[in-house]
């Protein structure tokens, strides 16, 4: 028998657990630990532990797929480009949009990103990030000039106070759960804000259950104590941000005293209290944030007001503080990095930057030029104009998504690209999404490729890939390359390795540029902004000055505004969305393995005992959720651990689907869509 271990990442999510993959016989079988990795020293979640077992499932997609008559026909590869191409050729360039992936890698991500702009011409190319944490990248560029986690995963473990707001992570990112626990055991603080009472409750010293929505508010009411008590870190403040009257302006006013906070939030004023005193009186605090902050309408205000209270307490560009955004899916940070968003191409350099836009346009050379300066469409935005706007977006290419579940409002989607003329899905799985399609390609999964991926700390590290792909299976990047090649752009797209993409990548992309395989082969990977060959990479952004040209921070005085929907006598109760421990996203990979299906088989809400009682449902009923845009049936979980007047749905389960109810009203500036707060009903289902 032939037995290898072979280092890779895990697909799941952002935390960038490494683990060696088990394969006997040419055939992954197997996690096992890889102590090396300073981010997880040879432990897994068990996501990870299960990360091999969907690879080889019989129902992975082995051939190219085109739906003839309504339905899928094998073809070959020729075929599936042949018609792909004339199709594609067929339309305008702003009449096509492309959506990248954030499971796929960053050579793959470029790859479509080059496609769309070069090939297509088209300036729409998004993806998933737009749902979970754009608000992220355009609040923190706008406070610090960049827009990422600002601190390491092992930079949490050093600090005295944690302020953990809007993500469940001893669920969501377990092993940087277990870096709030090292930190805890080192003495440090923890204080939990969430509408639930979730597994990261249960290691707070300090839990304040609030409701959904009301974030700014909590964190103003916060900066007015401080500023009250003379915490605030005056020498920061003066050297190194600017607009700092602006805030204090807003926040001193009354509406944010702690007893008008906690009218709006919930939250009791002298837990209030107790948690700015530690957080504010700490020697490093930093705050974790993840999409209970960035789903909203307000999701850019809410991640602003991160960053003021990090300015105002000079919680920031030190050890053990910072803003911690834990970004989701395994490589969405690396997605963003790559320029897979409709306003950037890679390292966030403008498109509308007209020398950034002919540094692209030389180093490229396509013959006839790329798409215009201009920025394109949001993947939300995408959507309504598919809708509303009828002719306007006629096809669609996308690469490693599943809208068709991660969206919300879905009767809004599924209408959205059933309109589409032309669409074309590259998966590894058959998706509610792929179902839709006209051309169907087969890809490769992370066991089947070498390549790089990003995780939430700007760490990068490799791929390598473990056993050959299934079928006629092809790589990502060699799809997207042999399908411009076809297109006419052979020469643009010469590449033979992700090796090969990568180089182009560090060459045009300044925060990339010292990297290359041979020193990313290092356990530890390099954080960027990595600018040359000898860098050793930046665990710690903003120390000493901001990413803005002057070197200052900005602080943004904010108003709290309640969520774009709220409970009426209609729908009494607000709706909020999340993840489990055993599932990841819309479930494509997790619920297709055995052992995580176990633990896990289908969906729930969860809702008050007193809720419970008034509507007559006990624990385990199927009751009937219903918001303005949907109904599902879905199994009851009657729970203390939410809080009155609140439910709690997963979005992984196409059975009983959260996004059916959940509100595409956007935040205006991210175009990110408010899956944390809507207005539903829930009843009991009656007899026939
Ligand atoms: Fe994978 Fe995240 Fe679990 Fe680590 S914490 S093993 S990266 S799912």
């Amino acid at each position: 028998m032939d037995v290898k271990y072979v280092r890779t990442t895990c697909p799941y999510c952002g935390t960038g657990c490494s683990f060696n993959l088990v394969v006997k016989d040419g055939k992954v079988c197997g996690v096992q630990p890889y102590h090396r990795s300073p981010v997880n020293e040879g432990k897994v979640c068990p996501k990870g532990t299960y990360a091999w077992e969907f690879v080889n499932r019989e129902d992975r997609l082995t051939t190219p797929l085109i739906k003839k008559d309504g339905k899928f026909v094998e073809a070959t590869w020729d075929e599936a480009y042949d018609l792909i191409a004339q199709k594609f050729k067929s339309f305008k360039p702003d009449e096509m949009a492309c959506l990248s992936s954030a499971r796929t890698s960053n050579e793959e991500n470029y790859a479509l990103m080059k496609f769309a702009r070069g090939v297509l011409k088209t300036p729409h190319i998004d993806h998933c990030a737009r749902l979970c944490h754009a608000s992220t990248v355009a609040g923190l560029a706008a406070s610090f000039g960049s827009g990422a986690m600002t601190n390491s995963i092992l930079d949490i473990a050093e600090s005295n106070c944690l302020f953990i707001l809007g993500s469940n992570t001893f669920e969501q990112h377990p092993l940087i759960g277990r870096k709030i626990a090292q930190a805890k055991m080192n003495g440090a603080k923890i204080i939990y804000a969430d509408p639930r009472y979730t597994a990261t409750a249960k290691q707070a010293d300090l839990y304040m259950q609030f409701r959904s929505g009301s974030d700014v508010a909590i964190l103003n009411g916060m900066m007015q104590y401080i500023i009250q008590n003379g915490w605030e870190d005056k020498e920061f403040i003066e050297k190194r941000t600017k607009d700092y009257e602006k805030l204090k302006e807003v926040v001193m006013k009354p509406d944010y005293t702690f007893e008008n906070v906690s009218k709006i939030s919930g939250i009791p004023v002298e837990q209030l209290k107790q948690a700015t005193e530690w957080f504010a009186k700490s020697e490093a605090s930093a705050i974790l944030y993840s999409m209970g902050i960035t789903q909203h309408t307000t999701g850019v205000d809410n991640v602003k007001s991160v960053a003021n209270i990090q300015m105002l307490t000079g919680n920031l560009g030190k050890p053990g503080s910072g803003v911690n955004a834990l970004r989701g899916q395994n490589n969405v940070q690396g997605a963003c990095d790559m320029g897979a968003l409709p306003v950037s191409f890679t390292g966030y350099q403008k498109v509308t930057d007209p020398a950034a836009y002919k540094k692209f346009v030389d180093a490229w050379g396509f013959p006839d030029g790329i798409c215009e300066s201009k920025n394109g469409y949001e993947v939300t935005v995408m959507m309504d104009v598919l809708t509303d706007n009828p002719g306007e977006l006629k096809a669609m290419y996308i690469m490693g998504e599943n809208p068709m579940l991660s969206d919300p409002d879905l009767t809004h989607v599924e209408k959205a690209l059933k309109s589409l003329e032309f669409l074309v899905v590259q998966d590894i799985f058959m998706t509610e999404t792929a179902a839709l399609a006209d051309v169907i390609l087969p890809a490769t999964c992370y066991a089947e490729k070498t390549g790089t991926q990003t995780s939430t700390e700007r760490r990068v590290q490799m791929w390598h890939k473990a056993q050959d792909a299934p079928g006629d299976a092809k790589l990502d990047w060699q799809i997207i390359s042999e399908l411009a090649a076809k297109m006419g752009y052979a020469d643009q797209f010469p590449y033979q390795s992700a090796e090969e993409i990568f180089n182009e990548i560090a060459e045009v992309t300044p925060s990339y540029h010292g990297m290359n395989y041979e020193r990313l082969e290092k356990p530890e990977g390099l954080h960027w902004p990595c600018p040359s060959t000898e860098h050793p990479g930046t665990p710690i952004l903003h120390i000493g000055k901001f990413s803005h040209a002057d070197g200052l921070g900005v602080f943004h005085a904010v108003e709290y505004k309640p969520p774009a929907e709220v409970p009426d006598e209609e729908y009494p109760l607000i709706l909020t969305t999340g993840r489990c421990l055993f599932h990841w996203h819309t479930g494509t990979m997790t619920r297709r393995s055995e052992s995580l299906h176990a633990e896990v088989p289908t969906g729930w809400i969860e809702i008050n005992p007193e809720d419970a009682e008034k509507i007559g449902v006990v624990d385990g009923e199927i009751v009937k959720a219903t918001s303005r845009r949907g109904s599902v049936n879905v199994p009851a979980k009657v729970t203390k651990d939410i809080m009155k007047g609140v439910t709690f749905m997963p979005f992984h389960f196409a059975e009983c689907a959260a996004n059916v109810l959940t509100n595409n009203a956007l935040d205006p500036i991210a175009k990110i869509p408010e899956f944390k707060a809507c207005a539903v009903k829930v009843e009991k289902i009656q007899e026939a």
